[in-house]
Parts: structure tokens; sequence; C-alpha cells
């Protein structure tokens, strides 16, 4: 196991390195990440590389045995390279100031062609040094809306994506419907790159700008990975670091894992400004996410330890959470984790991202935990890297994701409240849960879900429709089916559309609900329940109702139906009864619910079993804040 440490040699007096270097080693620390952030330093004039300060840290660190991830410093760039023309990335009002980081645009030939000197350079200097094992690309891509660009190269290269992908602009008027308001074109030239406009763009345009941006930003890493295997060592390999949030972003992180021998993904449960961290099961949410990127296990490039923030600084984790929070990636499949970072920084924008020694330069709490972890994580040493194969999937697309965020319809929507709705009803039975991206092969579940997947295509419908036919459990949310791949209502077709057998239902009428606002549910036994954010009104045809409105206008209509082993969820229902569902439907697959205390998470590895209390008061006979590890074998 890589037990990394985020290591920034450049913000301090080298007289420090051994003192650092010995306390890693002290700490049990065994790989150093560093580079990320310090292109002035390596290029500090145009094509004048000099790499003899890195040469010094890394002949150090391989005097203390350590080994080297080394970032790839693009994230943020020299001065003079900022005073060029069209490198500065545009949000609408020109080009933003340097002063920050991220502020490249993905499209600029200027940037592009010095990143791509950098990174050549860099590569061949290091290509044959063993200690540098692994190439981090950039820095958490699209982070901090840095993949929105409105510049000139951008319009350019938007009209050029999308005469690529329609080829005539007659083909592109009509399937974007641009008759609407008059809006058709005659010529690619004529299409302005969205800034803003009065009211709204037509939604198919839209979505097509945010390909257009989450292409733009794929090509960009994409260039650094071909890149870095053009000259890189055989003994070394290539990653990026994602940053948290990814199914809130428009950038596909699937499509940039595609060029990445593995994924490596920066945990912070809790921000600055943040009162209190994220919950158990949206934390865990993230983590499973990172690792269906790539269907493998990860690695942590930075875990959280003390407070974080640039300008606010937020919730404090508690003696013992950082811990828990490692332990618990540990568990949803992080490998190799490096804490974030060696020391906070008492210059620049990071001084309030405390780490792991205090700006007194003393070891202290933080220090302790961390070598704890990197003690005790050495009973599940020969586990680690053992796959893990859940029977529940999670889908999700970006085409829908932009969707949604184009026409939320409901002003109580928000996408990952309804996306982690449905993982919360199966993470509450301590099960493993894979979230992955649609188009993969999905033979080996039992259980697949689809939260709020309006847009579904033919080729979806009839991947669902044989998962169907072998005897899966599938399970849709509301708003299900309505639309095709250019972000179109289906025509023709009674919602949900191409679902609509599979489920056995139609679904007359739709509304969406007002923010804090219930509908009345009730089940056959006369439970009532409250449902929130939308109302799809069903008529099953085949299903049976298990859940109907109670509502004088339009009564008799159903909400929650199942058809076979086909569930339709017309409204969002609360955790209360999304837990019994989800108990019976693990039951009727052969899988077994695991009961735990709210707020304690078990997770059943190959070999080892981790119990976590996340809670800040005992439960059952745990301990606030604890891990209880059993090992199997
Ligand atoms: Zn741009």
């Amino acid at each position: 196991m890589d037990k990394g440490i985020d290591y920034y040699p450049e913000h301090w007096n080298y007289n420090l390195i051994d003192e650092d270097l010995q306390r890693f080693v002290s700490w049990g620390i065994n790989l150093i990440r560093i580079g990320e952030f310090a292109w002035c330093m390596m290029e500090s004039e145009p094509g004048s590389y000099d790499f003899s300060f890195f040469d010094q840290v890394i002949s150090k660190a391989k005097q203390y045995g350590l080994r080297v991830m080394f970032g790839t410093p693009t994230a943020t760039f020299p001065a003079w390279l900022a005073a060029k023309p069209g490198v500065l990335l545009d949000h609408g009002h020109g080009p933003v100031s340097h002063g920050g980081r991220r502020e490249y645009c993905y499209n600029s030939p200027t940037y592009q062609y010095h990143v791509c000197n950098m990174v050549t350079a860099l590569v061949k200097h290091y290509a044959l040094e063993p200690a540098v094992v692994s190439w981090q690309i950039d820095n958490e891509v699209g982070h901090e809306s840095s993949d929105y660009c409105v510049c000139d190269h951008c319009q350019r290269a938007f009209r050029d994506f999308l005469q690529a992908k329609y080829q005539s602009v007659d083909v592109m008027n009509q399937r974007m419907g641009l008759i609407f308001w008059g809006h058709e074109y005659t010529s690619f030239e004529q299409v302005m790159i969205p800034k803003t406009t009065i009211t709204c763009f037509n939604p198919s345009l839209m979505l097509d700008f945010y390909r257009f941006r989450s292409v733009s930003a794929v090509r960009y890493i994409n260039k650094q990975a071909q890149l870095i295997r053009e000259y890189k060592g055989d003994h070394q390999s290539v990653t990026h670091d994602f940053e948290g949030g990814g199914l809130t972003k428009l950038i596909d992180f699937s499509e940039v894992a595609k060029e990445l021998d593995f994924v490596c993904y920066n945990n912070y449960p809790v921000w600055g400004g943040l009162d209190v961290p994220g919950s158990p099961s949206e934390i865990a949410l993230q983590l499973d996410y990172i690792r269906g990127l790539k269907g493998q296990l990860f690695t942590i490039t930075e875990q959280l330890m003390g407070a974080q923030g640039h300008t606010m600084i937020g919730y404090l984790p508690r003696p013992n959470q950082a811990y828990l929070w490692s332990m618990q990636a540990i568990g949803h499949g992080c490998n190799n984790l490096y804490y974030f970072r060696e020391r906070g920084m008492d210059k620049g924008q990071e001084q309030f991202c405390y780490g792991l020694i205090g700006h007194d330069n003393q070891d202290n709490r933080r220090v302790t935990e961390a070598k704890r972890f990197f003690k005790d994580i050495d009973q599940l040493q020969s586990y680690l890297d053992r796959p893990i194969n859940n029977k529940i999937a999670i889908l999700y697309d970006y085409d829908n994701i932009s969707s949604w965020r184009i026409q939320p319809q409901s002003k109580a929507f928000n996408f990952m409240e309804e996306f982690h709705r449905l993982y919360a009803m199966f993470h509450h039975w301590n099960i493993g849960i894979d979230i992955i991206p649609v188009g993969r092969d999905l033979s080996q579940y039992q259980i697949i879900v689809l939260p709020v997947m309006q847009i579904i295509d033919n080729t979806l419908a009839q991947q669902l429709e044989s998962m169907r036919q072998a005897g899966k459990t599938i399970i849709f949310g509301f708003r299900s089916g309505i639309k095709n791949q250019d972000n179109n209502i289906h025509f023709g077709l009674t919602n949900p559309c191409l679902i609509a057998e599979m489920c056995g239902i139609t679904i007359e009428e739709v509304e969406a609900l007002p923010p804090h606002t219930n509908c009345t549910l009730v089940d056959d036994e006369g439970n009532h329940y409250d449902g929130q954010v939308w109302r799809d009104l069903i008529r099953p045809t085949t299903a049976t109702s298990l859940l109907t409105y109670q509502d004088e206008f339009f009564p008799g209509y159903s909400a929650v139906t199942k058809n076979d082993r086909i569930y339709y969820l017309g409204t969002a229902l609360p955790s209360d009864y999304l837990n019994v569902l989800a108990y019976q439907i693990l039951v009727d697959q052969q899988l077994q619910p695991i009961t735990s205390s709210p707020g304690v998470e078990i997770i059943n590895r190959d070999g080892f079993t981790m119990t976590l209390n996340h809670q800040l008061s005992y439960q059952d006979e745990f301990p606030p804040l604890t891990v209880t590890l059993n090992v199997k074998e």
C-alpha cells in the first residue's frame, strides 16, 4: 500500500527538508506527492526548463526510501504565460485575472502548446528515475467552474463541435427544433456560444454546449495522458486526482478515467464554511462513484485531516473522525491513501487548509491520528487489493444530469438529493453498491436502480428489457424515460415511453411540487406517507399499485407501482418507506440485508468486515467515531 503525504517542499525553506522527510518516515509514510503547482519554478522563462530543485528533493526522498507521485504542474501556470493573449478563460465578462488557479481555457492553442512542451520536458527528465512511480495529470479537472469558458477559441471550437456532429445545419435545425422562436441557422458560423440571454436557451443546444465543455476537458486531460505515455518509464503509471461532487459537474469523469491506469480522489467530507460534514451515506456515495469510474480500486491522493477552507473555515473534524473517514474510504475500495498535507502553509491562499503538522511546526493530535491509521491499516494489507463484486448498480448518465440542470422542472428538485435518496435506501442495509455510467455491462447485477433517468433511448431500454427477462429487479425514479438523447420529449408515446410496457403503467398527468410541499400517499393497509418534489399520476396497466395519491381532484392515481420485479416511483419518497421497500427487494433477490443502528455503517469485504460508528455518541456497544475491524481469515 502507498502510504502517502502531499508535500510542497517549494513552499518552505529548503533547510527543513531532512527534518520533514525524517518525520514522514517515522509516521510510516512511503510515498510523497509533489510538484503539482510549481510550474513557475520549472520554467521561469518560456522554454527555459529547470528541474534542479525537484532533482534535489527526489534525491533526498530516495535517501529516506520514499517513492514519488509527480504532478504535471498545469493547474496553475506562470505569470508570463498568463500575459500571452488567449490563455485566460472567459466567464462572459472578458478574461479572468491570473492569480487563482485553473484560469486557463481548455481550447486555447497557446496554452495547449506550452502545456505540451512542459509535460514533455518534465516526463522525459524523470522517465528513468526509479523513485518516480506515477504521474498525476493536472489537478481536479473542471473544479471551481474552470470548465466554463466562452472565449473566442471556445466559440470557434463549439461551432466545429456542432458541425462535426450534425454535418449540416438543416439536420441540426431539425433535431434541435430550432424553428421554435425562429432560431433556425443557415450556417454554423451563426451559432453563438451560450452566454446570457432573455429567458433561456434551446434545451437541445444547451445539452450540446454542456457536452462540448465535457469533451473539451476530456480532450485536454487525454492529451497529457498520451504525451506522458509516449515518454514515461515502463515503471511509471498515469493518473488524475478527481475532486468531490462528480455527479454535480458537467465533465464526465468516467470518460477522463478511460485514459488513466487508475483513478485518484481527493476526499473532503467537509470543506470551508460547511457547518457539518456530509452524512455517512453521502460520503460513501462519492467513494462508490469514484470506484465506478473504472470499475477498479482507487487511490486517495488527498485525505482531509484538519479543518479546511480558503476564505472561510468550517467544521473541525472531531478526534478520530478523519481516521474513521480514512477507514471508510478503504472499505469502499481505496487501496492507497495520502494525507493532505504535510503542514498548513503560513502564506498564500491555503493558510487555513490545516494539514498534519501545525503552523508552529510541531507534531499534534492530527499527526498522531494519521500515524495510527498507517499502523492499523497494516492488518488489512493482504486484503486491500481484492476486488469488490457488488450486486446492486445505480446508473447515471451525464446527458441526463445536464438535462436536469437545464430544466429542473420543480423548484424543489435537486439531482443529488434524488440520486442519494435511492442510494441511501440500500446503503441503509449495509450492502455494497456500484455507481456506474449508462452503457456498462449489467449482467453481474441483480438490482439496477435508475434515479430520475429522464433520458432513456432505445439502446438503454432494450438493455433494461433483457435484464427484466433475466429476472433482475429494476427501480425507476419519477420522470423516467420522458426524453431522447437530443433532450427532446418522445413524440407519440405515453409516459414513461419506451419503458411503459416494462413498468406496466401509463402516466396521464404530472405536477411539480413547490419546496416544502407534500402530497399524501396511502397504501393498502391505510398507512400514510408524504411525497415531495414531483407527482407522476400513474394508471397501472399490468402493474400493481403500492401507493396511491390521496387527492380529491385527481382520485385513484397510483404513486408507486410494481410490475413483477419492475418498480416505478412516481414521487420523491420518504426514507422510512424506501428502507422497507429496499429490504423487501433485497430479500426477494436473496441478498442479505444487515441491520445496524443509525449512523453505524457495516462494510463487508472479501477477507474483512469493518464497522464504523459515524455518530458522535455511543451506538449499540460502539463508542463515538470508532472503527471496529474484524479480519475473517
Ligand atoms: Zn475558452
